[in-house]
């Protein structure tokens, strides 16, 4: 494990270093509080070994540094050094330190004091890393690995929002495969399953960074597309439709097929005073995604403004709203 020294006294860091490193740990150093600090900002070390005293920032500062920080993770802070009273080390704790050593230290109680530390930081890795895969079930969908309705409806929510404030163009495409059921009806429901999976990955592979792709239900994928207008919203799902065309899938049954999906596209663009609702944006998504349907799957369809009135002035939604 590795534990960041800090000491301004040269001969104090050596025999720590030298200690520590034959009890399993890698130790690096630092000569004061400032010198740890900037390694702590590139290189993030969970556990701290520092003195109190030392020219430039001194422990406890560097302590209350660390703890006003957000670290990837808990650091696990021993102070060790030559200050003894009760009162120092009732000011160290309070500054945030975990443990208080003085110097001249035990070998033997420093190493059963850092095996508390390396117990306490392990304990806390351990739920970290518990509640990052609890989040992640939570927003994934199980088959697919794509973010689930709930999750992309979050996304969709807070992206419409960025958009308005920024002034931004805002799209959502929603894709959905074409007669699926017959893949379930030959194949049987586990090749259509895998069908799922293929297909939400080639989706994934095709939109930008700043993208979201979820599952919005059964054989349906939603794109939610920030900082995109109409015509770059149809260019995107072209693409993904064309991909999905031409595509063979191999799937892990043995099974070869090709599938198409159609798509629909709905956009607002934020101008001054208008805007469209989400509920609205998924509303029209799905109209646009059934006019692909009826003129004949494979295809893209854009909502537009002749079926939709123009995007209202917000003064004229809140009377027609009251
Ligand atoms: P359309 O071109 O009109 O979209 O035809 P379709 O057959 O794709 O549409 P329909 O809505 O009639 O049927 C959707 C099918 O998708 C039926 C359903 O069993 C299948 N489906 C939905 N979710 C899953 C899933 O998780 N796994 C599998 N294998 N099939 C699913
Ligand atoms: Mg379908
Ligand atoms: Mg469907």
């Amino acid at each position: 494990m590795r534990i960041l020294i800090v000491d301004d006294d040269v001969i104090t860091r050596r025999v720590l270093e030298t200690t520590l490193s034959m009890h399993g740990y890698e130790p690096l150093t630092a000569i004061n509080g400032q010198q740890a600090w900037e390694l702590l900002q590139q290189d993030f070390v969970p556990l701290i070994l520092t003195d109190w005293l030392m020219p430039g920032m001194d422990g406890i500062e560097l302590i209350r540094r660390i703890r006003a920080t957000n670290f990837p993770s808990y650091s696990y802070i021993v102070i060790l050094t030559s200050l003894s009273t009760q009162s120092d080390i009732v000011h160290g704790l309070e500054a945030g330190a975990d443990d208080f050593l003085t110097k001249p230290f035990h070998e033997g109680e420093l190493l059963a004091r850092l095996n508390i530390a390396r117990r306490i930081l392990d304990l806390e890795r351990n739920l970290r890393e518990t509640r990052d895969q609890l989040y992640h079930q939570a927003t994934h969908d199980s088959l697919t690995g794509l973010l689930n309705r709930m999750a992309i409806i979050d996304r969709a929510t807070m992206e419409l929002e960025r958009s308005r404030r920024a002034h931004q163009p805002f799209s959502l495409a929603l894709i959905d495969i074409d007669h699926f059921k017959r893949v379930n009806d030959t194949f049987g429901h586990l090749v259509g399953n895998e069908a799922l999976i293929v297909v939400g990955q080639i989706v994934k592979g095709l939109v930008r960074p700043y993208d979201s792709v979820g599952r919005w239900g059964g054989e349906e994928i939603l794109l939610v597309l920030p900082d995109t207008d109409s015509a770059t919203a149809i260019q995107i799902a072209e693409r993904v439709r064309h991909a999905l065309s031409q595509h063979i899938f191999n799937l892990p049954s043995g099974v070869r097929l090709r599938l198409t999906v159609s798509v629909g596209v709905s956009c607002t663009n934020f101008h001054q005073s208008s805007y469209l609702l989400l509920d609205t944006l998924f509303q029209h998504a799905d109209e646009a995604l059934y006019t692909a349907k009826r003129s004949g799957r494979d295809q893209v369809a854009l909502f537009r403004a002749a079926a939709c009135p123009p995007e209202m002035p917000l003064k004229q939604r809140a009377v027609s709203a009251g």
